[in-house]
């Protein structure tokens, strides 16, 4: 045993090998040391149990191709690019939507350069960081001003902390809505530190439920779009037109989470309708918040716009320095708002609303080309098809709301194998996420954005 620990390479010899000075160059001293120093210690577990020099370490050769792989294993990223053949378009597990390449290159620009951020170049004075964008989203929604945060959570907690610490917030029993990753409105309403008064029933509240439930104690009114359910059948709720009539009786403010909320019409592009921002804008509400990085198309933020004099007290209160977004989603949220102000191309330009308006011959014949590049790689067990699917938009938008697409469905002849194939395309370089259902695997092509590059990946298979 003795002979076999000394004949173990030392790592000073290692490193002053030819090889090693190679390495010691590409990677540096401390993490060629240090992946070195752990396969030398697990040959020593190893010969201490089986009392032979494992095979990697019968050569140098073998030495350092263990450490390369290890040490290039450690400058990859992680977080590895995906194909998204779920069919829910805005998966928040796969990072919601794509950036239009607008917005990927002022993103970029701002990671390599100095700009503008917080200055006003003509004046030569400190400025703003928010201030473009706001009056981007005044011609956009007609509000008078804009504040922009880390998401629309962030949002939401900031005009409650701004404006109710300590006193009452008026909301629906409708709409006391659980978004997901524990985004839950009254717990949301504990940390910003106000009273939640629940007002009516679940299925139906009146504007008497909120005029009887106003104390001198009430902050605002608040309504929350309930995205991700739908109540059916026997339901009244309060519109913000009246919301807003009754909270200028008492002088209070209306504020909506509208949670994706659109900045166009969805129903005119044939998609399920959500409120627009620019409507609750109309209607009078104080202020609205809503996400970055749902159906607006953006990066992940939360933006409010509203009453300037509402705004202003947002921007101030310390909460709003702890949310601020950096100079990269900045850049990235004005160049996706910057494309509302060309309607037309929209769909053309912004990825999201690409995917979500693709005609069915489109996806028929993607579905038809990754189907016939699928065969060519998989052996006799498994069989495809291509079959009318239905897809869904994400991000709390109402799931029943279903689009029509296509995916190629994969059967095998048992479980085993069908597990045995998700998990080889789980293991590709990037990896292609579908979903099972039906003792099938579905690749549903409306949620893909990469055709071109998913194509070049099944080859490698
Ligand atoms: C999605 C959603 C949120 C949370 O928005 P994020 O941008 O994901 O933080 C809040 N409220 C509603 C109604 C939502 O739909």
């Amino acid at each position: 045993m003795h002979t076999l620990f000394r004949s173990l390479p030392s790592i000073d010899k290692l490193l002053n090998s030819p090889q090693g000075v190679g390495f010691l160059e590409k990677f540096g001293r401390t993490a060629v040391t240090a992946e070195l120093r752990l396969l030398l210690e697990q040959a020593r577990n190893q010969i201490q149990q089986q009392q032979r020099l494992p095979d990697y370490l019968q050569n140098s050769e073998q030495i350092w191709s263990l450490v390369e792989q290890k040490l290039t294993q450690n400058q990859q990223v992680a977080m590895k690019r995906v194909f998204n053949l779920t069919g829910t378009v805005l998966h928040t597990n796969l990072g919601r939507g794509l950036w239009s390449a607008q917005a990927v290159k002022a993103a970029t620009t701002a990671m390599r350069n100095n700009v503008a951020l917080e200055f006003d170049i003509a004046q030569g004075k400190r400025s703003h960081r928010d201030l473009e964008i706001s009056q981007l989203l005044q011609q956009l929604t007609g509000a008078e001003s804009a504040c922009i945060v880390n998401n629309n959570a962030a949002a939401v907690l900031l005009m409650l902390a701004t404006f109710a610490q300590g006193k009452e917030v008026i909301i629906s029993r409708g709409e006391l809505v659980e978004i997901g990753g524990a985004f839950r409105i009254p717990d949301i309403m504990a940390q910003a530190g106000c009273k939640l008064v629940e007002v009516g029933t679940t299925n139906r509240t009146h504007l008497r439920d909120y005029r009887n439930a106003i104390t001198e104690n009430t902050a605002f009114l608040m309504k929350v779009h309930s995205s991700n359910f739908h109540i059916q059948g026997f339901t009244a709720s309060v519109s913000e037109e009246e919301l807003v009539a009754l909270g200028k009786e008492f002088n209070l403010p209306v504020i909506t989470d509208l949670g994706s909320g659109s900045l166009v019409d969805l129903q005119a592009l044939g998609l399920p309708a959500e409120p627009m921002v620019q409507q609750k804008v109309a209607a009078g509400v104080d202020l609205v918040s809503f996400s970055g990085d749902k159906l607006l198309g953006g990066p992940q933020a939360g933006v409010i716009v509203g009453k300037k004099a509402l705004i202003d007290q947002l921007q101030q209160h310390p909460l709003k320095r702890v949310l601020r977004c950096d100079k990269v989603i900045l850049s990235g949220l004005e160049a996706t708002l910057r494309h509302y102000l060309f309607p037309e191309r929209l769909c053309e330009d912004l990825p999201t609303l690409h995917l979500l308006t693709q005609p069915l011959e489109t996806l028929q014949i993607k579905a038809e080309q990754l189907k016939n590049a699928l065969c060519k790689r998989l052996d006799s067990r498994y069989f495809l098809q291509i079959e009318p699917s239905l897809a869904q938009i994400g991000s709390g938008a109402l799931p029943s709301e279903t689009l029509d697409s296509f995916a190629v469905t994969i059967s095998a002849p048992n479980q085993t194998d069908l597990l045995a194939l998700d998990t080889q395309f789980k293991a590709l370089a990037s990896p292609i996420i579908g979903r099972i259902a039906q003792q099938k695997i579905w690749l549903d092509l409306r949620s893909v954005a990469e055709f071109d590059a998913l194509l070049t990946e099944v080859e490698t298979l």
